[in-house]
């Protein structure tokens, strides 16, 4: 974190005791709210820095699309050692971070970017942004198993909100069924606390959308760019 005049002074806006008055005339934005005390501490990498409605320059935003596998931290370092999703992204000097989180043991999409105002849209309950995984289950659940999910099951901390619920492949032989379950909201591991709930308990669970992003296509531990339409979605 840097003192906002002095990120100002080295995007090159202005020097640091002419940066110091443009905040203190209500000039400058982070994320969105304008900033008039002095020694207001940003993160250049990750605050929207606005002068004058404008963004400051030297800040390029990137938005990345990784396959998280399962046994990695959503994380940018892990004081044990052990893989977090960033030891995934090759050839990105940005330092991203991840919008969201996957528990360890959840594999799929995850989106990382140095854009702190999207993060903010994308997760931000009051948003509502929908997020789907796929569980796979021990056993095949009744549908109205699957209608007690859609309407809200009761966990430790209240209702859940209804979500879409459906069957995805049902295989009575072995015993399996994955069930496609939309939520709008995230918490914590909300997916698996709800299949608890109704007693089938999650084998393995992996995201395949947020909001309009899709994972398709895209291999496990691999990541991509998100195209500027995908970006333009997302807003
Ligand atoms: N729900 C879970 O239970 N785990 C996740 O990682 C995401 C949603």
């Amino acid at each position: 974190m840097e003192r906002l005049q002095k990120v100002l002074a080295e995007a090159g806006v202005a020097s640091r005791r002419k940066s110091e008055e443009l905040i203190a005339s209500g000039r400058v934005e982070v994320n969105g709210q304008t900033v008039t005390a002095l020694g207001v501490k940003v993160d250049p990498a990750k605050d929207v820095i606005k002068v004058d409605g404008k963004p400051i320059s030297g800040q390029s935003k990137v938005y990345v699309l990784l396959h998280k596998p399962k046994g990695v931290i959503t994380s940018v370092s892990d004081p044990g050692g052990r893989k977090v999703v960033t030891d995934f992204l090759h050839g990105i000097k940005e330092r991203v971070f991840p919008v969201g989180r996957l528990d360890y043991d959840t594999e799929g999409l995850l989106i990382l970017t140095n854009d702190g105002e999207l993060a903010n849209l994308l997760t931000h309950p009051k948003y509502h942004v929908p997020r789907t995984y796929h569980a796979t289950i021990e056993g095949v659940p009744h549908g109205t198993v699957l209608d007690k999910l859609r309407s809200g099951v009761k966990l430790e901390d209240g209702m859940t909100a209804p979500a879409e619920v459906e069957y995805v492949d049902v295989d009575p032989e072995n015993k399996r069924t994955v069930l496609s379950i939309t939520i709008r909201e995230g918490r914590n591991r909300q997916v698996r606390r709800m299949l608890e709930a109704v007693h089938f308990p999650v084998v393995r669970l992996k995201r395949v959308q947020y909001g309009p992003i899709e994972l398709s296509g895209l291999a496990r531990g691999k990541f991509r760019h998100l195209r500027a339409d995908e970006v333009k979605l997302l807003r």
